[in-house]
């Protein structure tokens, strides 16, 4: 089941939608997302449980 993540949920202001095929590829991406768009160039812990909490199925 493919999974999505709103940016918007965790940085107020954000457009972005991640999408991928599983939750690993959505956190790949938010990664990358979060590095070039947010200028993290790590994801603490429990950013990650966060980021985690807000990926839902994809509808
Ligand atoms: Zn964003």
């Amino acid at each position: 089941m493919a999974k999505v993540l709103r940016c918007g949920d965790l940085m107020p202001g954000c457009n972005a939608v991640i999408e991928g095929k599983d939750e690993a590829e959505v956190m790949a991406k938010g990664a990358e997302h979060a590095r070039t768009a947010h200028k993290m160039t790590a994801i603490p812990p429990e950013m990650a449980a966060k980021v985690r909490a807000a990926i839902k199925e994809k509808q």
